[in-house]
């Protein structure tokens, strides 16, 4: 196992950045965070040099790169704004990865040439009111009606509906089987007629935002269906694992952020005639974090190169998934006590950090759902 990157993920490391440095600013990141807009410039400057086809291959128009290489890609787009890297992994996740492991010919070809151009994004619509850590226990239903289905029911806490294209919606096709058995993924144009979408007030990630989205009667034709009828349980997990290593790179990059910004603040900061990183109570901080840190991005990488060659257990997932969550918590809680006052202040960017990452152990699975699949593969 090779800890270092490449010279080609060397090079979208640094292409990203140079990138992102010029459209995706700390002034342009708030301003998406206070008015509640997408980062819309930003998606597009990256759809345009290519970076949205990085793991589709060459004969749709993308890179054929790892997960390694996504990885790198999502944690400097994290590091400039989280909820962009988090709305570029739907897209790889649900119009790359998730189709063309699927997907009919016929969906590969309409979707992901469109998805790599940037004209598709993507939402992903499992929970529900009634089911949230328990996601297969799923009532919104799809029935079949001649060459289409009818979809009935609500989804719950659906990030970036509003503004996505296409949503991969998990619904329940047969109710006389075990609830893992009847679910089917479909995937939904989210403009049609009988879809309602509210936007849900919360802590953070107010760019992208979250929805609830209820479906009355709304017709999709069978060829939304991906991959089997009532096998969609195990794509629904598939892609689970793939989004929590793109959830994961978004957010090391993120608490990396954080982790400069309160360094960069803590050199300058004078109190008691020197600057505070001078106390030995604020350089411990320091050194917990980046113990965090290191230990995140190397479980990252390890991550990645599990799935690339395909060795990554359920397990592996929860690890990292929990291990990143709980850090980026840690440190965006530990980088505003640093900031102090001005911590607190919106006019600061550490309260973003702070509202943004306490997400980081609920979505996608919460940190005591983790610890649950880690504790169940150890014969306890
Ligand atoms: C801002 C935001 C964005 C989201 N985006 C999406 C999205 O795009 N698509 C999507 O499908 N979902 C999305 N979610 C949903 C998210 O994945 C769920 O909120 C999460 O899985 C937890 O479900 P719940 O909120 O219903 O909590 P519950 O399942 O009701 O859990 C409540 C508490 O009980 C604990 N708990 C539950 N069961 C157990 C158990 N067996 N053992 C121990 N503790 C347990 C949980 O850990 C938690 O602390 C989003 C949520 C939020 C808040």
């Amino acid at each position: 196992m090779n800890f270092g990157l490449t010279s080609e993920q060397l090079a979208i490391r640094d292409h990203v950045k140079t990138l992102l440095d010029d459209v995706c600013n700390m002034e342009y990141v708030a301003r998406c965070d206070e008015k509640a807009k997408p980062p819309v410039e930003a998606f597009q400057a990256l759809a345009k040099h290519g970076w949205l086809g990085l793991i589709a291959p060459e004969e749709y128009g993308g890179a054929n790169g790892s997960a390694t290489d996504l990885a790198v890609l999502l944690e400097e787009t994290g590091n400039h704004f989280e909820e962009l890297g988090l709305w570029l992994f739907r897209t790889y996740t649900f119009g790359c990865y998730a189709i063309l492991k699927n997907g009919t010919e016929a969906q590969k070809q309409f979707f992901v040439p469109k998805t790599i151009s940037g004209e598709f994004s993507y939402a992903f619509a499992l929970t529900e009111p009634d089911s949230g850590s328990d996601a297969a226990s799923l009532r919104t239903r799809a029935d079949p009606d001649g060459d289409h289905y009818i979809i009935n029911g609500r989804k719950q806490f659906i990030s970036g509906f509003d503004i996505s294209d296409y949503a991969l919606v998990a619904l329940r096709t047969n109710h006389l089987v075990k609830k893992q058995l009847g679910i089917s993924t479909f995937l939904v144009d989210t403009k049609l007629p009988g879809i309602e979408v509210r936007r849900i007030p919360t802590l953070g990630q107010h760019s992208i935002g979250t929805t609830e989205v209820t479906f009355t009667n709304v017709r999709v034709p069978a060829t939304a269906l991906l991959g089997e009828l009532d096998k969609g349980w195990s794509i629904c997990e598939d892609t689970l694992r793939y989004e929590r290593l793109c959830l994961s790179a978004a957010r090391i990059g993120a608490a990396r952020n954080a982790f400069d910004f309160a360094l960069d603040y803590a050199k300058n900061r004078i109190q008691f005639g020197k600057p505070i990183s001078s106390f030995q109570v604020i350089q411990h901080k320091f050194a917990d974090m980046k113990v965090l840190l290191d230990t995140a991005q190397t479980m990252l990488h390890r991550y990645a190169w599990l799935m690339d060659n395909g060795q990554a257990e359920k397990a592996d997932t929860a690890v990292l998934k929990y291990l990143v969550g709980e850090s980026y918590k840690s440190i965006s809680d530990t980088c505003l006590q640093i900031l102090g006052g001005y911590g607190y202040c919106m006019e600061y960017p550490m309260q973003r950090f702070f509202r943004d990452s306490r997400l980081a152990t609920i979505g996608g699975g919460t940190s005591e759902i983790q610890k649950t699949i880690i504790a169940s593969t150890l014969g306890i």
